[in-house]
């Protein structure tokens, strides 16, 4: 049988197999296809990442408030979202903007998750900030402007929680993967990799959404691949088609941003779509997952790279 990525790691293979390989080249990964051609499915409450289910995360980009918070929990789980999204850190261009309720943001995603019953994701910033969000999210999101922070990265490698990785908007797609297997290697085998638009010349849109990535990302590794059209695109009314071109492209999933009123979000209120606008696009994603065989709601479960979070909630 082969071994699990868990089992290389903890062999010490990582180190063996990259050196062997031709640097920035998959072969030698421990996040490539040679050793480990079947797909990495991640589990995390009742969603699971990588296998038929398309698991949609979504939320505000920022906890704001908990009224703010628990409404548009409330809103994303009615819909049929599996995960809860929201930044407890904020990362800003600038040092003026709002910078996110740092801990009693994480409190507050907290307390959405008990009465929700969803799995929670949030953003980490800074290293000393890990083991308060390790203990409050189920899965730990590393955004575009850390992706190759590597001393942050190795960290990931000790905590018991998948990391969400985000492509930087000036990272390559080899680079990405790179940045995957400093997590990889230091022990953690539960790494989401997510597409977020990149950097080009174009201003019609935020970000470039680069969705042939997908397809990349899924032929050179095991890693489940999900898109994040929000901050792609930048314009509410951009996001729900290239969610659903994610879908045909091969992801096994989306972040989403939505907001109960985006007009007075904090952060990203013009990307952010309303729940109606949300709700439409669930129905719109679950009319089409039959033909890219794909199911929306959870599958019954199989062989999976660990369980942690999620459960029942009174709103379950
Ligand atoms: C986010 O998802 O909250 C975020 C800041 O995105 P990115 O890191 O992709 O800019
Ligand atoms: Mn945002």
């Amino acid at each position: 049988m082969e071994p699990t990525v868990i089992q290389m790691a903890q062999a010490g293979a990582g180190t063996a197999r990259a050196s062997r390989g031709r640097p920035g080249r998959t072969t030698g990964r421990l996040a490539g296809r040679e050793d480990h051609p079947e797909d990495t499915c991640i589990q995390v409450g009742r969603a699971r990442f990588g296998g038929r289910q398309f698991v949609v995360i979504a939320g505000p980009c920022s906890v704001e408030s908990e009224e703010q918070l628990l409404s548009t929990a409330r809103e994303v789980r009615g819909a049929g979202a599996a995960v809860l999204r929201g930044g407890a850190f904020k990362p800003r261009s600038s040092p003026y903007s709002f910078q996110g309720l740092g801990p009693e943001g994480l409190k507050l995603l907290d307390l959405a998750r008990r009465l929700t019953g969803l799995p929670v994701v949030t953003e980490l910033m800074d290293g000393d900030d890990l083991p308060l969000v390790e203990r409050m999210a189920d899965i730990i999101q590393i955004g575009a402007r850390n992706v190759q922070n590597f001393s942050l990265l190795k960290k990931l490698g000790r905590v018991d929680r998948p990391v969400l990785l985000k492509r930087g908007f000036m990272t390559t797609i080899e680079e990405l993967l790179d940045s995957a297997e400093y997590i990889l290697a230091a022990g953690n085998p539960r790494v989401i990799l997510c597409e977020r638009g990149i950097r080009t010349f174009e201003t019609a849109t935020r970000n470039t959404l680069d969705l042939s990535a997908v397809p990349v990302l899924k032929e050179r590794t095991h890693l489940p691949v999900i898109v994040d059209p929000s901050h792609a695109v930048g314009h509410r009314r951009f996001v729900p088609p290239m969610a659903q071109a994610a879908m045909a492209a091969g992801a096994d999933g989306l972040m989403v941003e939505v907001h109960v009123s985006p007009e007075t979000a904090l952060c990203d209120g013009d990307q952010s779509l309303r729940p109606e606008e949300f709700a439409r696009l669930m129905d719109n994603l679950t009319a089409m997952a039959a033909s890219f065989n794909r199911i929306i709601g959870p599958e019954a479960q199989g062989p999976a790279v660990g369980r942690v979070g999620g459960g029942g909630g009174p709103w379950a």
